[in-house]
C-alpha cells in the first residue's frame, strides 16, 4: 500500500510539473507573439515629493495587454522573460518608450519629471546596457539627468565587480541610479557603500503594515536615516494611506509612490492625471 501511495504521489507531482512546464512554454510562445504584435504597454505611476506634494517623477511599469483586452501583470511574465532572455528586448523597448514619452511631455509643457525604468539582472549584466542607454537618450533627445534606472539587489550582488563597473559607466552618462525593493535581499550598509547609487527605494512590504507593526516603522525609519547618511534620495513604495504618508513625512522621507495618489496609469490617463493633479496630502497630520 505504501508503494502505491508513493507511486500516486509521484504521479500527481509529475502531472503538476507538466502543467507548470506547459504553462511556461505557452506563456513564452505567446509573449514572443505579443512583442511582435505590439501588445506590450508602458504604464506610469506618479512619484510625489513628500515635503511639498508636487509630482516630480514617475516609474515606468510594463503591462501586457492581450488581443482580448486582458491585462497581464509583469510578475506573470517578467520571470519567464528573464529566463528566456526575452527580457532584454522587452526592457529596451520600455526604456525607449519611456524616454520618447518623457521628451514629448517636456515639449508639451508638462512639469519637469524624472522617469524611472526597471532594469532586470539579465539586461543589466549581459547586454551592453550603457551603450543601449546612450543610444536611446541620443535618439529620443531625453536628457540623461531626467532618467533613473532601477536595479535590484540580485542584479548588483550576482557579479559585484562587473556591476560596479557598469554602474560607473551609466553614471558617466549622467543618469541616476536607484536600488529597488530595498530590504528584501542581502542589503547592508557596507555593501551599499560599494555601489554608486543615488536613490534608495524602500520595499513596499515595510510600508504596508504601518502603523500596525511598530517593527516595520522602526525598520523604515532606520532605512531612511541610513540612506540620508549615504546622501541618497529615499523613495517609499506602496503608500496606500494618509497615515503611512504622515509617518514617512515625520521621518523626512523624500518621495513616495502608491495607490494613495495613483495606480500606474496608461499614457493618456497619466497625462490627464498630470493636468488635474492638486497636492492634497501634504498637510496630513504627523503621527
Ligand atoms: P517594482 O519595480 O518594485 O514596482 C512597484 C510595484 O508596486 C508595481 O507593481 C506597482 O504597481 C506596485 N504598487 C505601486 N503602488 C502600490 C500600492 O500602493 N500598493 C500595492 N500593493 N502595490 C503598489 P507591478 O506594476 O505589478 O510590477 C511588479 C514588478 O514587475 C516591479 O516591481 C518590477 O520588479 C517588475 N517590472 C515591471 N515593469 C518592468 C520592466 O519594464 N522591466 C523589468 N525588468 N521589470 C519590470
Ligand atoms: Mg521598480
Ligand atoms: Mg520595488
Ligand atoms: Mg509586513
Amino acid at each position: 500500500q505504501a508503494k502505491n501511495e508513493g507511486r500516486n504521489r509521484f504521479k500527481y507531482f509529475s502531472e503538476d510539473l507538466t502543467r507548470a512546464a506547459r504553462e511556461r512554454i505557452d506563456i513564452e510562445i505567446r509573449l514572443r507573439q505579443a512583442i511582435e504584435q505590439g501588445e506590450l504597454r508602458v504604464f506610469f505611476q506618479p512619484q510625489i515629493c513628500i515635503d511639498n506634494g508636487a509630482v516630480v517623477g514617475a516609474e515606468a511599469l510594463v503591462r501586457w495587454q492581450t488581443a482580448s483586452g486582458e491585462l497581464i501583470p509583469p510578475l506573470r511574465f517578467i520571470p519567464i522573460a528573464e529566463e528566456t532572455g526575452l527580457i532584454t528586448s522587452i526592457g529596451n523597448w520600455v526604456l525607449r518608450e519611456t524616454c520618447r514619452n518623457g521628451q514629448r511631455w517636456r515639449q508639451t509643457g508638462f512639469p519637469p519629471l524624472r522617469l524611472a525604468v526597471n532594469l532586470s539582472p539579465q539586461q543589466f549584466l549581459h547586454s551592453d546596457i550603457s551603450d543601449v542607454v546612450a543610444k536611446v537618450l541620443e535618439e529620443t533627445g531625453f536628457p540623461a539627468e531626467r532618467l533613473e534606472l532601477e536595479l535590484t539587489e540580485s542584479a548588483l550582488m550576482k557579479r559585484e565587480k562587473e556591476a560596479i563597473e557598469i554602474l560607473h559607466k551609466l553614471h558617466g552618462l549622467g543618469v541616476h541610479l536607484a536600488i529597488d525593493d530595498f530590504g528584501t535581499g542581502y542589503s547592508s550598509l557596507a555593501y551599499l557603500k560599494l555601489f554608486p547609487l543615488d536613490v534608495l527605494k524602500i520595499d513596499k512590504s515595510f510600508i504596508e503594515d504601518i502603523p500596525q507593526h511598530t517593527d516595520d516603522m522602526e525598520i523604515t525609519a532606520t532605512i531612511i536615516a541610513m540612506a540620508k547618511t549615504l546622501r541618497m534620495r529615499v523613495v517609499a513604495e506602496g503608500v496606500e494611506t494618509a497615515e503611512q504618508l504622515a509617518f514617512l513625512k515625520s521621518r523626512q522621507c523624500d518621495l513616495y509612490q502608491g495607490y494613495l495618489t495613483s495606480k500606474p496609469l496608461p499614457v493618456a490617463e497619466f497625462e490627464k492625471f498630470l493636468t488635474d493633479y492638486r497636492p492634497i496630502n501634504n498637510h496630513a497630520p504627523l503621527v
